[in-house]
C-alpha cells in the first residue's frame, strides 16, 4: 500500500483553504493546518477533520509573513510525516487603495504573505519530494494572475509574480516526479472578498451593493461567484495521477472572467 501522503495547506483556517484541506484529507492525506483565528475553534475543527476522515491533522499558526516561522512550522513537518507531499500555498490578503495612497507596510505584508511565503515553502518542501520523485505544488494564485484591477497594485504584483515562480520551478523539477501550477479563481464570497467591498465602494464612491453586482460579479460572465467547493475539487484533481502531465500552467476558474 502506498505510504499515506502529508498535505500542507497555508491559510487553511478559513475560506478557500480550509475547503481544500477538507477536500485532501477526504483523499486520505494527512493534513498540516495553518492560519490565524480563535484557538478554540481552529482546535474544533482540526479534531474535526481528523475523526471525519481517520487521518493525522496537526494545526501550526505560523506566520507566514515570517521566514522563520515559516522554516520551524516546514521542521515540524519533517519531524512528523518525513516532509510535505502535497504543498499547498494559499495564504493570502488583500488591502484596497490607489497607488499613490497605498500604505507601504500593506504592500510589504502583501508581498510578504502572498508571494514571498510561497518561495520560502518551496524551497524546503522540495527536498523530500525530490527524494521521493513525487511531489505536488499547488499556488492559489487568482484571476489578478492574469489581469489587472485598479486599486489592487500589490496584489495584482504578487499574483502575477506568483504565475512566474509556479512556471519557473515547474520547470526546474519537471523530471522529477514533481508539478507545479497556479490555480487562478475569480471571486469566491469568502471572508478576504467581503472584507474588502467597503474600501472598493469608498475607493469607487457607490454603495456595498453596486460593489457586488457592478464590479465583483460584472467580471465573471456566470454571474455567481466561484464556489470553496469548486476550487478544492480542482485542487484534489492535480492532486492525482491523472494531473501528472498538468504543469507550469496558471488555471483560471474564474467564470469566464479572463476570457475577456
Ligand atoms: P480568507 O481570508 O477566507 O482566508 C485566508 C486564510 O489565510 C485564513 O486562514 C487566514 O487566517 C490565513 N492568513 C492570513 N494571513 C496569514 C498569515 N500572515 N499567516 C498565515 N495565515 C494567514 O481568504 P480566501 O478568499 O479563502 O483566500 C485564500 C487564497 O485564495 C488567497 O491567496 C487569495 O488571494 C486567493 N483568492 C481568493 C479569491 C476570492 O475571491 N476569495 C479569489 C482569487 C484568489
Amino acid at each position: 500500500m502506498r505510504k499515506q501522503r502529508a498535505a500542507l495547506v497555508t491559510g487553511s483556517t478559513s475560506g478557500i483553504g480550509l475547503a481544500i484541506a477538507s477536500e485532501l484529507a477526504s483523499a486520505g492525506m494527512n493534513i498540516m493546518l495553518n492560519g490565524f483565528g480563535d484557538a478554540a475553534a481552529i482546535e474544533d475543527l482540526r479534531a474535526g477533520l481528523a475523526n471525519t476522515h481517520g487521518v493525522e491533522v496537526l494545526y501550526d499558526g505560523a506566520d507566514m509573513g515570517r521566514q522563520d516561522a515559516i522554516e520551524a512550522m516546514l521542521a515540524r513537518a519533517a519531524q512528523q510525516w518525513g516532509g510535505i507531499d502535497v504543498l499547498v500555498n494559499n495564504a493570502g490578503i488583500q488591502h484596497v487603495a490607489p497607488v499613490d495612497e497605498f500604505p507601504v507596510d500593506k504592500w510589504n505584508a502583501i508581498l510578504a504573505i502572498n508571494l514571498t511565503a510561497a518561495f520560502h515553502t518551496t524551497r524546503l518542501a522540495l527536498p523530500h519530494m525530490k527524494f521521493n520523485r513525487w511531489g505536488r505544488i499547488i499556488n492559489i494564485a487568482s484571476a489578478h494572475a492574469l489581469v489587472a484591477s485598479p486599486f489592487k497594485s500589490a496584489y495584482v504584483a504578487a499574483k502575477h509574480g506568483i504565475a512566474g515562480f509556479t512556471k519557473t520551478v515547474a520547470l526546474e523539477v519537471a523530471e522529477q516526479g514533481i508539478t507545479a501550477n497556479a490555480v487562478c479563481p475569480g471571486y469566491v464570497l469568502t471572508p478576504l472578498v467581503e472584507k474588502q467591498i467597503p474600501d472598493t465602494a469608498k475607493a469607487r464612491g457607490i454603495t456595498e451593493e453596486q460593489v457586488k453586482r457592478d464590479v465583483l460579479l460584472a467580471a465573471q460572465p456566470t454571474k455567481r461567484f466561484v464556489t470553496t467547493d469548486e476550487v478544492a475539487q480542482l485542487v484534489a484533481f492535480l492532486c492525482g495521477d491523472a494531473a501528472a502531465s498538468i504543469t507550469g500552467t496558471v488555471m483560471p476558474i474564474d467564470g469566464g472572467w479572463t476570457a475577456h
